[in-house]
């Protein structure tokens, strides 16, 4: 933690294989499925052999402290993220290492979104939970809409806090950079562009340039898997960094393993 920039480029360190998944969403986001809870989502995710994770419900961080402490002591590392709504209705994995960051960085969002309530009947409900999976109460913000927030203001509000960015699954036909506004802006700082499985196989041609990653952007457990490997020395955003640049031996080795 508190390794933000990536200046020092140690060599000789010691590389792993991280099985991760960057996009993933619990029962905070009104449209996940009710088994996305804290143990589930960390069984399934040492089921699989994911070594990092990353909790990026829409608009909210309220439940990734609840995951990270479900995986304490197991081995996987879970960082604190949301998936925020542009006003451009192109959605953005913002990524912390810590919670805090992640919470400051939600407050930020909170006071983004238009103040209205949650209609669970018609979006689904949004619930917190503690690392056991149970109730702690409803988020009754309307969290599936859009921010204020500009895409630029997204990517330079998230790294200004040490965060990473990532526009989130560009070869969708909806809520996507590509699908909102046709191309990646001139200058846009972000670390990577998302795809599908599909996308891994055939992206599309405004992503030529860009470092891909692949997560699951699982709603439900059953969606959860492997899109990709990070060889690292450990998982922080320092290292993701260099792998995405493919400095220093590390680097991301995407895996098309699933039709989708
Ligand atoms: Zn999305
Ligand atoms: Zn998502």
């Amino acid at each position: 933690m508190g390794r933000a920039g990536d200046a020092e480029e140690p060599t000789g360190a010691r590389l792993r294989r991280l099985g991760a998944d960057l996009h993933l969403h619990t029962v905070a986001s009104p449209c996940a499925e009710i088994d996305m809870l804290p143990p589930l989502i960390v069984e399934r995710a040492l089921d699989l052999g994911l070594g990092l994770l990353a909790v990026t419900d829409h608009n909210t961080a309220c439940n990734a402290g609840a995951v990270q402490r479900a995986a304490q002591g197991t081995g996987l590392c879970v960082w604190a993220g949301l998936e925020v709504q542009t006003r451009e209705e192109a959605h953005v994995v913002c990524l912390f290492e810590d919670l805090e960051a992640a919470l400051d960085w939600q407050a930020r969002v909170y006071a983004a979104l238009p103040p209205l309530a949650n209609r669970p009947e018609v979006f689904g409900a949004q619930w917190m939970v503690d690392h056991r999976g149970d109730y702690v109460r409803t988020n009754e913000r309307l969290l599936l809409t859009s921010t204020a927030l500009a895409v630029e203001e997204v990517v330079e509000g998230v790294a200004a806090l040490g965060g990473v960015t990532i526009a989130a699954h560009v070869d969708r036909p909806s809520y996507s950079l590509l699908a909102s506004l046709g191309f990646v802006p001139e200058g846009l700082d972000l670390a990577a562009l998302e795809v599908s499985a599909r996308g891994v196989r055939c992206p599309p041609p405004q992503a030529r340039g860009w470092p891909l990653v692949s997560s699951s952007d699982a709603h439900r457990l059953e969606e959860m898997r492997v899109g990709m490997f990070l060889e690292v020395a450990e998982p922080t955003l320092a290292e993701l960094r260099m792998a995405l640049g493919g400095r220093g031996g590390r680097r991301v080795l995407l895996s098309p393993s699933r039709t989708d």
